[in-house]
């Protein structure tokens, strides 16, 4: 599976799968949550990707698949403690991503205080969609959007991330050493919605490569 997602001509394995949470103010009121202190940081296995146009089970352990289309970043160049003013070097290419999150899990995990992998980091929880080589592309100036059957749910501008892509990699590496192939999933605009057996899930951008996702029910067991 990992090996059917390309960057341009260059095969790649993936890292680890960085995300960041409340990154979008209006995504943040709509969630009723109060704003971060920094960014919010949380991982998925790797194996949670899923390749443009495959087709997505949706998972039985909740009731409320959201979608959250985002601009995801791959690292290129290896790097510790990146000063925001270098580290848009260090970003190879560039692609559309879903970070799909059961609302209902992740609601009851939150008010009892534990960690949210079920609701995040479950099998077939983001869908990525082809790259796009970053030369020439501003981490600020991607407008991207995604619809559900032809509707359009989310639309966003990185330019209204509250922190943007440079802060991201400075206090990711801190913490971690950034490796070629590492993914960052930068955060959702607002207008996060349910999913049902059967959409379509499409996300575009005038800068990135469009990719569809359909969904199907759960394996019965
Ligand atoms: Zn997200």
């Amino acid at each position: 599976m990992m090996d059917e997602i390309k960057a341009g001509q260059r095969e790649w394995k993936p890292g680890r799968v960085f995300l960041i949470g409340k990154n979008y103010r209006e995504h943040v009121s709509e969630l009723g949550d109060p704003p971060s202190e920094g960014p919010v940081v949380f991982m998925k296995p790797a194996s949670s990707l899923m390749p443009p146009g495959a087709v997505v089970r949706m998972p039985s352990h909740g009731a409320v698949l959201h979608h959250e289309v985002e601009v995801v970043a791959l690292i290129g160049r290896e790097g510790r403690a990146i000063s925001e003013s270098v580290a848009e070097s260090h970003v190879f290419a560039y692609a559309l991503g879903v970070d799909l999150t059961l609302r209902d899990v992740q609601g009851r995990l939150k008010k009892q205080g534990l960690p949210w992998e079920p609701s995040k980091a479950f099998d077939e929880s983001a869908p990525l969609g082809p790259f796009t080589t970053a030369a020439g592309i501003a981490a600020a100036g991607i407008p991207f959007h995604c619809s559900v059957n032809g509707q359009v749910r989310q639309r966003g501008h990185t330019r209204d991330m509250i922190y943007p892509l440079g802060r991201i990699i400075r206090e990711l590496s801190k913490v971690w050493m950034l490796r070629p192939g590492d993914l960052i999933f930068t955060g959702t605009p607002a207008g996060v919605g349910p999913l049902s057996p059967g959409d379509t899930l499409r996300v575009e951008s005038p800068v990135l490569k469009a990719a569809s996702w359909r969904f199907e029910g759960p394996i019965e067991c």
